[in-house]
């Protein structure tokens, strides 16, 4: 791999060769900011750059900085201050995804799931420690769009998140909540054309799937239903990368692939509490209950920790980025810290597209936006407990 030189201090790539060392080592200079340096301190710098990367890395996946201290010989009050100063340099999680989003202007979800948690970030004195982060998150492929985090859950809160996406630019016309009267009465100050469903309602849309499922020959049903749904998107990125202009060429290809195409609906159903939106909140709680040295500034390391799980791939290579934009699946949490937001010259290879479009696609079915009437009796549904 020939990467780009850059400078060591301000990551220039203006650079200049500049002489010698006494022993022959190869010098560089830096024309935007004069720093001189050699080959040999090139290197010490890029392994400590991924030295530290590495750790911060495990420390958002959930390691203590106590463990850390032991991979990386140092106190973990040092290895704290290095990972904080070092995620302190990433980029805004919003500014990133929309430097990154004004390219392709499909930013717009179908639906916006609100869920909030509360948390408690210190061992001591839980009565006086009370936090509350608010996410706003695609409904279809839980990326999240914005977050809020602040001291116990309030109004403010939540329509200052709801405000951002507005600043943002980031407009939908469902939302769906958990049922808490607070978000609730946010969106209605905030989006007021907009239409409010409730947890419920997504329980009902897979109700409807599982009964669905079912029975002897759901496809053209579900097919239909799905490719419906897909063609009511802002972005149809990945069909379209696949040469499916139109529903009627979708439709097609998904009937024939069917079989492999409903049993990632099944399996989706099927493993659903694992996948439900809630999961990221769940595991934001997680990782940052009792976490008790988040207090002084949460941002740098909710920034990045947000931005981690964004760029994470799953079991099928895929990461929330890329089920969003239906695209730039090659980003990854380095580019971030590194605010890279363009990786030229990449295809994806025909299988990752395939299983992209049919993932997204998956995902159509189980928004509770679109209850068409069941033609089957619903109430004599087996699966229907
Ligand atoms: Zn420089």
């Amino acid at each position: 791999m020939n990467e780009k030189r850059i400078c060591i201090r301000c990551k220039s790539p203006d650079i200049v060769k500049h002489g010698l060392t006494l022993k022959g080592t190869q010098r560089f200079r830096c024309l935007s900011c004069n720093k001189t340096w050699t080959i040999k301190k090139e290197i010490k710098e890029k392994n400590k750059y991924s030295q530290i990367s590495k750790i911060s890395e495990l420390y958002l996946d959930g390691r203590t900085s106590r463990e850390l201290a032991k991979i990386y010989p140092t106190s973990p009050v040092r290895i704290n201050s290095m990972i904080r100063q070092f995620l302190s340099s990433s980029p805004n999680w919003h500014d990133y995804i929309d430097n990154l989003l004004s390219e392709k202007c499909h930013k717009n979800p179908k639906q916006i799931y609100l869920s909030g948690k509360k948390f408690y970030c210190s061992w001591n004195n839980p009565d006086f420690n009370e936090m509350f982060v608010a996410f706003a998150i695609d409904s279809m492929t839980g990326f999240i769009l914005a977050y809020n985090v602040c001291f116990g859950e309030s109004h403010h809160i939540w329509v200052e998140l709801l405000n951002n996406l507005k600043e943002r630019n980031i407009n939908t016309n469902f939302f769906l909540t958990n049922g808490s009267e607070i978000s609730i009465n946010a969106v209605s100050q905030t989006f007021p054309e907009s239409d409010i469903k409730i947890s419920y309602h997504r329980n009902y849309r897979d109700k409807e799937l599982a009964c669905c499922l079912s029975r002897s020959s759901p496809e053209n049903k579900l097919i239909n239903d799905a490719v419906r749904i897909y063609f009511s998107l802002n972005n149809q990125n990945i069909a379209h990368e696949l040469g499916l202009k139109d529903e009627n060429m979708l439709l097609e290809y998904l009937l024939s692939i069917q079989d492999e195409f409903l049993e990632i609906v099944k399996l989706r159903l099927f493993y659903r509490t694992k996948l439900y939106n809630d999961s990221l909140p769940i595991l934001f709680k997680k990782r940052f209950e009792k976490f008790h040295l988040l207090k002084d500034d949460p941002n740098p390391i909710i920034n990045s920790w947000v931005a981690k799980q964004m760029l994470s791939k799953d079991e099928n290579g895929l990461t929330r980025l890329a089920l969003f934009t239906q695209d730039y699946s090659k980003l990854n949490f380095d580019d971030f810290i590194n605010n890279n937001i363009n990786k030229p010259n990449f295809r994806h290879s025909k299988k990752v597209q395939n299983r992209l479009l049919l993932e997204v696609v998956a995902r159509c079915l189980e928004l509770p936006i679109f209850t068409n009437e069941c033609q089957f009796d619903f109430d004599k549904c087996c699966l229907v407990s």
